[in-house]
């Protein structure tokens, strides 16, 4: 059978090898991309478009303007500079004139360009021995393509070796006429109606053969919502699911325990604490277990409203464990718990690694007796040795720290605790929502009043003598201060000798008559643990540090940090570091030291700007992306052809709304109106099959 006699539906499952024009070599390439069959060419959508209807005239452009032209390459060669840069240079010509474009820095181009070839060029216009351009943006049309994207908007694809855009253009182009037709509307009528998108045909021809880039990015959107809508409906499904089967504790909400913390706490709870507290007890009250992710900005006040949880639980008779991923923290966690339940005559237990034996025997002895205890601890609390007899709420904070085992093992621990992790890489609910759909989040958006703003500027070398003043000027009024060094990698030795150092240079020159330590990654963990432990007591009064200070460590006399090389660190990392300063009464001051280019000054002005934690990660995700804000346990989290779930986010929350409609009526899918949209669902993505399983 031909590809065009197949039935209509079974046309969009030809192996990608078999399309007219594609063949072997260039099927592996497709490959490569993810394109399978005739659906995934489909949804190979353009990355970028060229508006080539906004072409100008060559011999129309001004100096210092902007502008998109069209012109054949009529000579080109690789110009050496006296400073050693290797410039290419072309001139292009159109039916109006010619000029000069000019590539520094790339000579390699001299290989890819080609007297003849049209180019398609966006860029600055300059003066420089006459007019010539700066292309910011290009792309090469290649030989025969003269006039043909004139007047339309360019698809400019993702392309790989073997593979260029032009060549999936027209591979496309061939096809989509043919293979459109085949592709029926999955979403109910009703729904598609009230999104105000097109539909999926009109979507896919925009997207492929747009007249307008406007036209282009409505059609991209309707595709994102439906990847969106079906990652939501995966989730959600998934969560309903899980639920069902996550049979708890039903705790009672006997306003004991609870009631005597609240009106002992020396201030008011924010109304953002008030409120994620009462989802928690919704969710602990109900037979159902709990799932829910805390997140909030540092200081937002997550411990408090663990340790309400914590409370509700004891008075129901259970035992409740907070994990922390340092001792260092859950020392201080269990020093602030002693501090706040003294008044309800509750004392907690601590679990760590470094406790003597004898120690360690006596907390293990109060754990396996049945019984309200609070048990605070590293992981030592879910090792081996350390038995609940009565768990019925595991907390786990920071919980990016912590891996996916140690995770689930606690919350494995005796019965079906309910969970509660916490997290302080604040990112947009509705993102939160997509991406980690399978949990219910509550968000602490809101500082506890009173708070010291943080004081942040940047500054370049030739002010690093006055800012080390500066910081000496804190230590003389009885402060202390870090000074933060990027080592990211423990591995990289380069940079932990350039921390070493500094270190020596800072203890013997201006620092002298101070008290220093180096702290980094490479010690052990007790080394680590001591070095902390002095400054805290305020037996040290500088810092030197890697990123390994740790987070959610409370030393409120720090009023100072400087940090090396900024443009080095994510802005959601700088803001975590800052995080350590502005906890006491005094002002703080974070100083970002280094000089800076221009683009990267831009970035960091969002950390220098703003305190907000939602804010920076938002910034810190449109610059960088999803991977370096969540790093290695990215794993798990749902993956993107076309949506990007932080710049979509209106379309995301639509989605989210919908997929919440569609299943309140129907939870399988399985209507009539609903069908096509669970056939595209389990034709897609593998999971969903079991997830929408009926009958
Ligand atoms: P994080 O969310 O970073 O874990 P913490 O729970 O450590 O924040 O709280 C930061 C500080 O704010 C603590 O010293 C805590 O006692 C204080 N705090 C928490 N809630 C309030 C509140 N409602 N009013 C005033 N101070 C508060
Ligand atoms: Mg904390």
């Amino acid at each position: 059978m031909t590809p065009a006699s197949r039935p209509p539906t079974r046309i969009l499952d030809t192996p990608i090898t078999f399309l007219k024009g594609v063949g072997e070599r260039r099927a592996e390439a497709f490959r490569r991309l993810g394109v399978l069959n005739a659906r995934d060419l489909l949804l190979h959508i353009p990355h970028r478009y060229e508006d080539a209807s906004t072409v100008r005239a060559i011999n129309a452009l001004r100096i210092g303007e902007d502008a998109t032209v069209i012109g054949t390459v009529i000579s080109k060669g690789v110009l050496p500079t006296r400073k050693g840069l290797r410039i290419f240079q072309a001139v292009v010509q159109d039916t109006s004139g010619f000029i000069e474009v000019s590539w520094p820095g790339q000579p390699f181009l001299d290989r890819s360009i080609n007297k003849g070839d049209v180019l398609l060029l966006s860029g600055t216009v300059r003066f420089y021995h006459g007019r010539q351009l700066m292309p910011r943006e290009w792309v090469n049309l290649g030989a025969d393509d003269s006039g043909t994207a004139e007047g339309r908007v360019l698809a400019v694809y993702p392309a790989t070796e073997g593979l260029s855009f032009k060549m999936i253009r027209s591979i496309i182009d061939k096809h989509l006429d043919a293979l459109v037709p085949a592709v029926d509307e999955y979403l109910p009528a009703d729904l598609l109606h009230a999104t105000g998108l097109p539909g999926i045909q009109d979507a896919l021809r925009r997207v492929h053969r747009p007249a307008s880039v406007a036209e282009a990015i409505s059609g991209r959107n309707r595709l994102a919502y439906d990847e969106l809508l079906c990652v939501h409906l995966l989730q959600r499904r998934a969560n309903a699911i899980a639920r069902q089967a996550r049979r708890g504790i039903a705790f009672t909400n006997r306003r004991e325990l609870t009631s005597k913390l609240k009106s002992s706490l020396p201030w008011e709870l924010t109304g953002a604490q008030v409120r994620a507290t009462r989802e928690i007890v919704a969710d602990m009250t109900s037979p159902q277990r709990m799932h829910r992710l805390l997140q909030g900005d540092v200081g937002s006040g997550k411990t408090i409203v663990a340790l309400f949880a914590c409370c509700l639980a004891l008075e129901n008779g259970y035992q409740a464990a907070v994990m922390a991923p340092t001792e260092l923290l859950a020392e201080q966690h269990f020093r602030t718990f002693s501090r706040l339940l003294a008044p309800l005559g509750v004392e907690p237990v601590l679990v760590t690694g470094s406790m003597t034996a004898k120690a360690r025997r006596a907390a293990a002895a109060r754990l396996a007796e049945a019984g309200p205890v609070l048990a605070v601890g590293t992981h030592a609390l879910v090792q081996e040795g350390t038995m609940f007899a009565n768990l019925g709420l595991a907390v786990i904070d920071e919980q990016h720290r912590f891996g996916v085992e140690q995770r689930a093992t606690l919350g494995e621990k005796g019965g079906a605790p309910d969970v509660l992790l916490m997290s302080a890489t604040p990112i947009p609910r509705s993102l939160a929502l997509t991406l980690y759909g399978d949990l219910d989040v509550s968000v602490l958006d809101e500082r506890p009043p009173g708070r010291q703003p943080i004081t942040t500027a940047l500054r370049g070398e030739s002010a690093r003598d006055k800012v080390f003043e500066f910081v000496e000027g804190q230590l003389a009024a009885g402060r202390q201060a870090y000074l933060v060094y990027p080592i990211i990698e423990e591995s990289d030795k380069i940079a932990l000798k350039a921390a070493t150092t500094a270190y020596e240079a800072l203890a013997s020159g201006p620092f002298a008559h101070r008290r220093v330590a180096l702290l980094h990654g490479r010690l052990s963990g007790d080394e680590k643990d001591a070095i902390m432990r002095s400054f805290r007591d305020g037996e040290l009064d500088l810092l030197v540090s890697t990123t390994v200070i740790e987070v959610g460590i409370d030393v409120p006399n720090a009023t100072v940090m400087v940090i090396e090389h900024p443009e080095r660190f994510g802005l959601s990392q700088l803001h975590q570091l800052r995080g350590r300063v502005g906890r006491g009464a005094e002002e703080s001051f974070c100083i970002l030291l280094g000089d800076q280019g221009a683009e990267s000054r831009e970035r960091l002005r969002h950390v220098v700007d703003t305190e907000d934690g939602f804010e920076i990660a938002r910034a810190d995700l449109r610059l960088r992306g999803m991977g370096d804000l969540f790093g290695k346990q990215q794993s798990g989290l749902p993956t993107f052809r076309i949506a990007d779930p932080v710049r979509d986010e209106e379309l995301s929350e639509m989605a989210r709304a919908a997929a919440e409609r569609l299943l309140a009526g129907d939870s399988t899918l399985s209507s009539a109106a609903n069908r096509g949209l669970q056939k595209t669902l389990t034709g897609r993505y593998g999971r969903a099959l079991e997830l929408f399983r009926v009958g």
